[in-house]
């Protein structure tokens, strides 16, 4: 798009932030111009072009302006500046750095720095004098809080380069010339620390990308046991309003398996997105003992923000996990709500009086989703490292109707669907996950079920279907209990709904706001899965549907009790103990014969 001549326009129509430019050379789809404006130029993107007439989405509000107003393209597309310093930072969707505005929003027309020019890093140099490089090789090496921050070849460069020369170790700003490289014509290019790329286009920055096959631990049992995301899956939490949505992906981000977190708060209401700016700085990192927004970085819109910005933001936030993924990094990426980004996704569609699709939204939603999600995934770089970038989507469907056109368009795209269950979240079972609706595809990826049996245990997953199974003949038992009363039913279907109970009880539910049970790693999980399985394997004799009630509830007292204990610890085992002797004290006499608990 290197033009010598910019291109300009005048201003031919303003529908809200749609604005009509009538321009005098070429512009690209995508394209960045800037609309004059007497306080400050207004940033805008080229989302259609109609010969003459270029449609612009304007980023900013159009208040004001006028007719006739001159604008100017800038010869690239919507871009992210890339550097060491982008953690521990809240941007806006046009990566304006908040920390340095007033309050949390920007003044129209501001655009600050996304780096930080002054600051000095502590370079090492990983590239030779001599070395055949290409776009994406790693020349060096800076500490970015406690993560290796990889400077590398910019991946616009095309073919390969020779070293020419590398500094020394040492201090370095990210605009000092860090290397120097020979192109195949001899010329040499000078390298800083800094790269650009653009957002709505992936980079493809890595040499092979082969189905994810890894387990990526989130510390929630609900997912972890029953419906696991694999490193560089993705999956997606549909929920109405209120029903944990941003909860279960805070607990998720603060104790997911990841390098690196972002998170794209496109927010449902503005003191949701305050409210991730006053916690997220106080959490401890699990992982590190330090404080998780060290490897954190946020992407805050709200809704009263222009639909444009919000849109951008869910590009912003995976083009940042590209990058870092590129540098060998495990990346978790997070957007709540994606909802908000497809509504902004439909305001244009409809400002442009494009032929709408269900309940307004584009035509090409589905596709629009798909090929978003579609840049998750887990690598290989050239260099034979590996990367990756889990990405966990919530969508708020209006009035909980899963059937509307963005759960459905996300179905497609995402391999794990976490539907969060209203009737839960009303009788507080959190996460309210659903346990029967939801489902993880990796379960059915072969290398997947190999990575379980040997990282997680051989009966993995025939645990896992059993537990499943008595789920789902907890809930049928259930419904006969309630058509047919309690006494109107055998005894055993009273065993049956409480084996679910218990499951649900001491696996699914948990709590996010307790500091022990906020995160259950792996070998917890299992060892807990096992414990409530065993049970629902043993002959109790009970007289009565009360006594049935009555020993449950008292199991399930003490398994929670164990979950909320730190691991192994004397108070675990003694819960453990007492509910051994309770367990004795129930079993049929057959039952005990040989039998160990
Ligand atoms: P949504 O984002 O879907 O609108 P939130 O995530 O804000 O919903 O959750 C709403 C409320 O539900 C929270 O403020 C909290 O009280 C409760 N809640 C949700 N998930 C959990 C959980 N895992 N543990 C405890 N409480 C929860
Ligand atoms: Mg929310």
């Amino acid at each position: 798009m290197e033009r010598k001549n910019k291109t300009t326009g005048v201003v031919a129509g303003i529908i809200a932030n749609l604005v009509i430019v009538e321009v005098d050379g070429p512009v690209a789809q995508n394209e960045i111009c800037f609309i004059q404006h007497p306080e400050n130029n207004l940033m805008a993107e080229v989302i259609k072009i109609m010969g003459k007439n270029v449609y612009v989405q304007v980023f900013e509000s159009t208040r004001g302006l006028k007719v006739g107003t001159k604008a100017e393209f800038e010869g690239h597309l919507l871009e992210v500046t890339l550097g060491p310093g982008i953690l521990s930072r809240n941007y806006d969707g046009l990566q304006n750095d908040l920390d340095k505005m007033d309050g949390v929003f920007l003044k129209r027309g501001d655009y600050t720095d996304p780096l930080d020019r002054e600051k000095k890093w502590d370079w090492t140099p990983i590239a030779k004098v001599g070395d055949e490089v290409s776009a994406g090789s790693w020349l060096g090496e800076v500490p970015e809080n406690s993560m290796p921050h990889r400077i590398m070849v910019p991946f616009k460069f095309k073919g390969s380069y020779t070293v020419k020369k590398v500094v020394e170790p040492g201090q370095y700003t990210v605009d000092d010339v860090v290397a120097t490289v020979t192109d195949a014509d001899g010329n040499d290019i000078d390298l800083t620390m800094v790269q650009k790329w653009p957002v709505k286009m992936a980079v493809k920055a890595y040499s092979e990308k082969p189905r994810p096959f890894k387990l990526l631990q989130t510390g929630v049992r609900t997912l972890d046991t029953l419906n696991p995301i694999a490193e560089g899956g993705t999956g997606f939490i549909p929920g109405p309003f209120g029903t944990g949505k941003t909860v279960l992906q805070h607990a998720i981000s603060k104790f997911g398996e990841a390098d690196i977190v972002i998170i794209a708060a496109c927010g449902e209401r503005a003191n949701e997105v305050v409210e991730i700016f006053t916690e997220f700085p106080e959490l401890e990192d699990p992982r590190t003992g330090r404080k998780l927004i060290e490897r954190t970085t946020i992407i805050a819109n709200t809704s009263n923000m222009p639909v444009a910005a919000r849109e951008a933001s869910v590009y912003t936030a995976m083009t940042l996990g590209e990058y870092y993924r590129s540098m060998g990094l495990k990346v978790l990426l997070m957007a709540d709500s994606t909802s908000r980004w497809a509504q902004a996704l439909r305001e244009m569609s409809n400002r442009l009086e494009e032929l709408p699709g269900p309940d307004a939204f584009p035509m090409d939603l589905t596709a629009i989703i798909s090929s978003f999600y579609a840049r998750a995934g887990f690598v290989y770089l050239n260099n034979g490292e590996s990367g990756s970038i889990t990405f966990i989507g919530t969508v708020s469907p209006a009035g909980g109707n899963l059937k509307e056109p963005v759960t459905e368009s996300t179905r497609k795209a995402a391999r794990c669907f976490y539907g969060l269950n209203q009737g839960r979240a009303d009788s507080k079972r959190y996460p309210a996950i659903d346990p029967i609706d939801s489902y993880s595809k990796y379960l059915e990826y072969p290398e997947v079920m190999d990575f379980l049996k040997e990282n997680v245990g051989e009966n993995w997953l025939s645990d896992v279907n059993k537990a499943k199974t008595l789920l789902l003949r907890g809930r049928e038992a259930q419904e006969q209990i309630n058509i047919l009363g309690d006494d109107g039913v055998p005894l055993e279907f009273h065993e049956r709904f409480w084996n679910s109970e218990l499951i649900d009880a001491v696996i699914l539910q948990q709590d996010s706001f307790d500091k022990i049970d906020a995160n259950c790693p792996m070998p917890r999980q299992k060892y807990m899965l096992e414990k409530v399985l065993g049970i629902t394997d043993m002959k109790f004799s009970f007289d009565s549907f009360d006594d049935v009630n009555a020993f449950f509830k008292r199991i399930i007292n003490l398994l929670k009790q164990m979950n909320y204990s730190e691991w192994d610890s004397d108070k675990f085992k003694s819960y453990e103990n007492e509910l051994e002797d309770i367990m004795k004290g129930s079993l049929k006499e057959e039952a005990l014969v040989g039998k160990t608990l």
